[in-house]
């Protein structure tokens, strides 16, 4: 069946889908928010489907891949997740190195860490559905295309980590988020490297560059806040023929990738009723940096132990402690970013870029006055 119809059948129910199946949770999207929640849930006892569109978890990474080590405080991070370790970061202004801050973090295989905590929620006695899409969120349901035939699978709770373009969201009548778009390539390192590097320019209003080295590899970027101006391609291009120039990469790319992230701060609704959004789906990224995988783990374990104590209790209400609990835990640190980044847009080509760039950018202490 053509997509066309599909929608069609689903916005107008034409046929009563069949019940495929039936959860006490269904969770849409297995990236890490999905993962953790369903991993929790499951883990609490009750019964969880997680559906995902791809075939192959994981895949295509569109990340940059850096993690803070204190990640492997809320999640197991195998070796074999890891591809380096890094000391922070360098920062520079107008190419310009400003600051060097330390945050030691890991620089992951994110594929195979995405596929680690989907088997890890497998293993907890989740059941997955792999190349099964989510098109809407109906009554104690969610109607699923799975290989172009469209049914039900009914659910207690619905849990949607499905990233930006939410289909829990949209149920919940979410207004669409804030986004900047994002390119990377991966490329060669003519030397190893143990710090991040993070470019400031004009070019890159509202976002920035950045080399994240990986071994003898590097991912290297462009995020643009696309409302303030910007070409992310030729923002990009310049920037690695700047590292070209500077014998820091070798020219031959190995892959490109890019992306949305929502930088627009939380949802003001992130639940309602027996919905909850997670991690991209609820803007549980910072809007400056675009870091989004801790909050989302973080925010996966709140939503999949509410779901089990509000399953458990009969107590549907229980939810409702979602958004504050996802606050006291990392509330503040996209709080600040997100004021930061109304004030750099404020001020977006009416201050000296570099006093913008100190007041928005946590390697300075700027970032942190009130
Ligand atoms: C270029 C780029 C670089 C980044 N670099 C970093 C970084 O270095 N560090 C960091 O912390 N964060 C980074 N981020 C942000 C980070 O990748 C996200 O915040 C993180 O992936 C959020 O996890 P998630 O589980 O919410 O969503 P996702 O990881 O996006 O997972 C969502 C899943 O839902 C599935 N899905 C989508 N729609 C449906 C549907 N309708 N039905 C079924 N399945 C569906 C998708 O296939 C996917 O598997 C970066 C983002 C981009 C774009």
């Amino acid at each position: 069946m053509c997509a066309q119809c599909l929608k069609m059948n689903a916005e107008f129910e034409i046929d009563e889908p069949p019940i495929l199946a039936k959860s006490d949770v269904v969770v849409i999207g297995a990236g890490p928010a999905g993962s953790s929640a369903a991993a929790t849930a499951a883990a609490g006892g009750v019964s969880v489907l997680m559906l995902d569109k791809k075939e192959h978890i994981g895949l295509p990474v569109q990340c940059a891949e850096y993690v803070p080590l204190s990640l492997a405080a809320e999640v197991p991070v195998p070796a074999a997740c890891i591809a380096q370790r890094v000391e922070g970061f360098i920062t520079y202004i107008h190419r310009e190195q400003v600051a060097q801050t330390r945050a030691p973090g890991y620089i992951l295989n994110r594929d195979v860490f995405d596929r680690y905590l989907a088997e890890r929620a497998v293993q907890s006695g989740v059941k997955l559905f792999t190349k099964a899409q989510a098109v809407a969120v109906k009554d104690q349901g969610v109607l699923i295309n799975k290989q172009g035939r469209l049914s039900m699978v009914k659910a207690g709770i619905v849990i949607g980590s499905e990233g930006p373009k939410s289909v829990v969201a949209q149920a919940i009548h979410c207004p669409p988020q804030v986004l900047a778009y994002a390119k990377q390539i991966t490329v060669k390192l003519r030397k190893r490297l143990q710090w991040a590097q993070i470019y400031f320019s004009p070019s890159s209003p509202g976002g920035y560059a950045w080399l994240f080295p990986k071994n003898n590899l590097a991912n290297v970027g462009v995020s643009i806040d696309l409302s303030l101006g910007g070409n992310i391609a030729t923002a990009l291009a310049e920037f690695q023929q700047y590292l070209i120039k500077e014998g820091v990469i070798s020219e031959e790319v190995i892959r490109t990738t890019g992306g949305a992230i929502p930088i627009g701060g939380p949802r003001l609704r992130m639940q309602q009723k027996n919905l909850m959004l997670v991690g991209d789906a609820a803007g549980h990224t910072h809007p400056i940096s675009g870091e989004g995988i801790f909050p989302a783990i973080v925010a996966g374990k709140i939503a999949g132990s509410l779901a089990v104590d509000s399953i458990r209790s009969g107590d549907i209400n229980l939810l409702a402690q979602y958004p504050w609990q996802c606050f006291t835990r990392f509330g503040e640190f996209i709080k600040r970013g997100f004021e930061r980044k109304v004030e750099y847009n404020r001020n977006w080509e009416k201050t000296d870029f570099s006093v913008l760039v100190r007041k928005t950018w946590f390697a300075f202490p700027e970032y942190f006055e009130c």
